[in-house]
């Protein structure tokens, strides 16, 4: 791990070293505002996905405003989280590793903890690793539902799975998982609905096949920020999971605008500095180790003339009209193509307002694959 930055709060936002991960903490406030009065009017729970960021204090401060937990997909997430002081993780993901599963039952010491299943397999180890430690876990059934990852295919193989989770003591039946993915950056809303439309039909189904056995289904969780307003209007899903709405890269910035979620606006970006000019182009300090480029290059807050170009390992290359290039040492905040691999570059998200450090958080489940 990289040392704390060495910054006070209240120092002026020039004295940060670049590059580094900075959070502009108003409009990260607003965000996270606008979601959880989203949840609330609509009344859905509230679960946001911290596998954008990583970060306990940030997981905290979205249950203070009325989150009911949060997602992560990994153990080693959650167990970073949990160590952080949050309470309430549930792991959307499968797990089928002995030692693993001990390590999350263990977690429940601390937290209320819950985990997803797609296998027999899944459900033989969970129970083995439940039983052994004599904990009860929360236990949710992954449907697949358009995104071709996880989650069991024939709607008849998850009921049957979730039938057994739910004659199982150590386990509890909390529901379903029904996450598309695959929607969430569909550029058009209609194409995004049509999506959506296909999965909660899926969920419905399975509801439906559960409630027809006296099985209910407490909780059907799925959603990101491309989609969730969707899902809430499903009349299916009670659950939604979002999680880069706190940060909003530009790859959700490209997305068509859904007139029915709120307007969402880029707190987090990359402060990067020019070390080099040439006549025709400018050299940053911020290349393939500074941003993940996996979801298209990043943006240039507040100047659409200038374009991130050619990364190196530790270059970036900006182009744009010769009068308009930075000088040497202007400072430049790239808003990342991808959040949540971004994010994972840094030990510590710099938070400003009003051009002051006002926060330094760790990243505290930062490389945890586990
Ligand atoms: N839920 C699950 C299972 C996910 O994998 C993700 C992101 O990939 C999310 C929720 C949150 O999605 P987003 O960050 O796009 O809002
Ligand atoms: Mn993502």
């Amino acid at each position: 791990m990289q040392q704390r930055p060495e910054l006070s709060i209240g120092d002026p936002a020039e004295r940060i070293e670049t590059p580094a991960l900075i959070l502009d903490l108003d409009v990260f406030e607003a965000n996270l505002h606008a979601m959880a009065e989203f949840a609330r009017m609509r009344g859905m729970r509230l679960r946001p996905h911290a596998k954008t960021h990583k970060c306990a204090e940030i997981a905290k401060r979205q249950m203070a405003v009325g989150a009911v937990g949060i997602c992560c997909q990994k153990v080693g997430e959650a167990a970073a989280l949990v160590e952080g002081g949050v309470g309430d993780v549930l792991v959307t993901n499968e797990v089928l590793a002995p030692e693993r599963l001990a390590r999350l039952v263990r977690l429940t010491d601390r937290a209320n903890i819950g985990i997803c299943l797609d296998s027999d397999l899944g459900l033989d180890r969970l129970n083995a690793a439940a039983q052994n430690a004599q904990r009860r876990i929360d236990t949710y059934v992954e449907l697949e539902v358009g995104a071709n990852r996880c989650g069991l295919v024939e709607i008849s193989d998850a009921v049957a799975l979730a039938e057994k989770i739910h004659g199982t003591a150590a386990l509890r039946f909390a529901g379903l998982q029904a996450y598309q993915g695959a929607a969430q950056h569909l550029r058009m809303r209609a194409e995004r609905k049509a999506a959506i439309d296909h999965a909660a039909a899926r969920a419905a189904a399975f509801v439906a096949a559960l409630n027809a056995r006296g099985i209910s289904v407490p909780v059907v969780t799925g959603a990101g920020t491309g989609t969730f307003p969707l899902e809430a209007s499903s009349g299916v899903y009670n659950e939604i999971q979002p999680g880069s709405y706190v940060f909003m890269d530009r790859d959700y910035g490209d997305n068509q605008a859904d007139p029915e979620s709120p307007a969402f606006r880029h707190s987090l970006f990359v402060l990067a500095s020019v070390m080099s000019r040439r006549e025709d182009f400018a050299v940053i300090d911020a290349g393939l180790k500074a941003h993940s480029v996996d979801s298209g290059y990043p943006a240039i807050s507040g100047r659409p003339d200038l374009v991130f170009d050619t990364p190196s390992d530790e270059h970036g290359i900006i182009r744009g009209p010769r009068q308009a290039l930075p000088a040497l040492e202007q400072r430049l905040r790239l808003v990342p193509g991808h959040c949540d691999p971004t994010v994972n570059l840094y030990d510590w998200i710099i938070a400003i307002r009003a051009d002051k450090v006002a926060a330094i958080w760790p990243v505290d489940a930062r490389g945890a694959l586990n």
